[in-house]
């Protein structure tokens, strides 16, 4: 799972690409609203960390939030967003079909990423695995693709920003059919998870099943992703509120970061792939992302105007 700013600088400059490529899909997709949907999955990237902060519950806050990273919840939240957004104030289509696209590059490229990914949920609630193991999330290719991104947002932005851009603003378009038809998709869209929770344990999706019941996994190859070091001796980790050590002779430091293959039996894990993360690093690069989408959503032109009626 990359970044945001990997996500939202590889998709500005696949997008770019794709329009100097066939300018005829300048006009399909519109740049604002795709750059939206690249980051939409992972709209309830920040509330995972608020379980650790606000003590949530782990298993049942995770059934809960992981949906919201899945093509049938992202299309949901999509909808409701492109009837409230559409481009030219008046396509909804078009506006729904710039963020899947987004959010389509998003997911292709999370599946492609993650040495150890513990599965998928682009296609939940249908199917939970990864069917390709990704490249390392913490090697040389992510680095060179986060600094090409670093780049890519650098350009849009001062397109954006500085000669001003020929992207369609993000208006909000309030009427009563849009606003009925948008509440009902994000009312959809938050209740749909409730009824798979069960499901997704008895899937194992995220490996939550495992998490669930150990002692049913003995002798069998399991996952555990971005976990907390909570002791270095045994090294043991801690995942959905529960510790699992690990049978290994590398050494860890409390605190660190891990994502763990191994076999789970009698107990203890005994790694096979081991990823150690580059810890915190990684939020505060989406933090940065989230400041960067939010400058280029806005238009520059709907602002100087209205700061000049305000005068
Ligand atoms: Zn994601």
């Amino acid at each position: 799972m990359p970044d945001w700013v990997t996500h939202l600088g590889t998709t500005y400059i696949a997008g770019r690409a794709a329009g100097g490529f066939n300018p005829g899909l300048t006009r399909l997709v519109d740049m604002r609203r795709l750059l939206l949907g690249a980051l939409l999955p992972d709209a309830t990237r920040f509330a995972v960390i608020l379980v650790d902060i606000l003590d949530w519950p782990a298993v049942s806050t995770f059934t809960y939030l992981i949906p919201f990273h899945s093509l049938v919840v992202v299309g949901l939240l999509g909808g409701a967003l492109a009837l409230l957004f559409p481009v030219a104030g008046r396509s909804s289509g078009k506006a729904f079909g710039s963020m899947m696209v987004g959010a389509a590059f998003h997911f292709l490229l999370d599946d492609l990423e993650g040495l150890v990914g513990c599965g998928s949920t682009t296609f939940y609630p249908f199917y939970f695995g990864k069917p390709i193991s990704g490249c390392n999330s913490e090697g040389s290719f992510a680095t060179v693709l986060l600094v090409i991104s670093i780049l890519g947002i650098g350009v849009a932005l001062s397109s954006a920003l500085g000669r001003g851009d020929r992207w369609q603003p993000l208006t909000l378009c309030l009427t009563r059919r849009r606003l009925l038809g948008a509440a009902a998709l994000l009312v959809i869209a938050l209740v749909f998870p409730l009824f798979f929770r069960q499901w997704m344990i008895r899937q194992n999706a995220y490996y939550l099943g495992f998490a669930a019941n150990p002692a049913a996994f003995e002798g069998q190859s399991v996952e555990l992703c971005f976990s907390e070091v909570i002791a270095a001796q045994p090294p043991t980790i801690e995942e959905f509120d529960m510790p699992f050590v690990m049978q290994t002779s590398s050494s860890f430091t409390q605190g660190e970061w891990v994502s763990v293959r191994g076999i789970y039996q009698n107990g203890v894990i005994q790694p096979t792939t081991l990823v150690r993360h580059r810890g915190f690093s990684d939020v505060s690069l989406s933090l940065i992302a989230a400041v960067a989408l939010g400058l280029l959503l806005i238009d520059t032109r709907q602002l100087r105007d209205a700061l000049r009626r305000l005068r």
